[in-house]
């Protein structure tokens, strides 16, 4: 029987990197729930709406419609914006706009329904508090700022995006900020996660952790 695996933590913490590995080992379906938030941020840009007026980003949801490909790309209305949603600009903005309770209640149901059944490996900030609560196997993960901003930084640079180390330390911490202390939702350890600081350890280490912890949980 599948079990669903729920991964939590901070801005670069690796969770999509770690939570990919994991599915791929599972042979299960992997939700970066991340990247549904960035959508709604990225289409309110384009729409030129006020990103911090709730009312003007909510009017959009109804149209928006999301769709995360099994090989990793990110359709919104037809058109791929896999490589446009991972911008600085849009990594902001999604943390501004994941702040209002009616994008969140909108996109939790998406969540939720798409791990109805179990097999699935999500990961975001509210996972194991608020979409899937019953989650089998609950991690947090977390890391130093230096090695999350370090990581940030050489992700960046690979996709050949102009990058400042400070800037970076910067807004991670500032995103950190927002997340941890919106109202609606705020990122948390859940009362069941492992925690796991991944500062010192390779992905591969931590993807190990995680199938051990998974098949253990599988096995009771
Ligand atoms: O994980 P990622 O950095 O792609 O997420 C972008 C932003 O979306 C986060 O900074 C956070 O504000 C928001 N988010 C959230 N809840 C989730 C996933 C992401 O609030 N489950």
């Amino acid at each position: 029987m599948k079990i669903n695996i729920g991964i939590d933590g901070p801005v670069a913490s690796g969770k999509s990197t770690i939570a990919k590995k994991v599915a791929q080992q599972l042979g299960y379906i992997h939700i970066d729930t991340g990247a549904m938030y960035r959508c709604v941020a990225y289409m309110a840009m384009q729409a030129k709406v006020d990103i911090h007026n709730e009312a003007q980003v909510s009017a959009l949801l109804p149209s928006l419609h999301i769709k995360l490909h099994s090989n990793g790309s990110i359709e919104c209305n037809g058109r791929d914006i896999t490589s446009q949603i991972r911008s600085h600009e849009v990594s902001n903005a999604a943390s501004v706009v994941a702040a209002f309770s009616s994008v969140r209640k909108n996109l939790v149901i998406q969540q939720q329904k798409m791990a109805q059944e179990k097999g699935y490996v999500m990961d975001g900030r509210d996972i194991n508090t608020v979409v899937l609560p019953d989650s089998e196997c609950q991690i947090y993960l977390t890391a130093s700022i230096e090695s999350r901003a370090a990581r940030r930084y050489l992700d960046l640079q690979a996709r050949g995006q102009d990058v400042n180390l400070d800037i970076i330390k910067h807004d991670i911490q500032t995103r950190d900020y927002n997340d941890m202390n919106r109202l609606d939702s705020p990122l948390k350890v859940s009362q069941n996660a492992h925690v796991i600081d991944t500062s010192h350890m390779s992905i591969e280490e931590v993807v190990t952790q995680i199938v051990t912890l998974a098949k253990e949980v599988h096995n009771d």
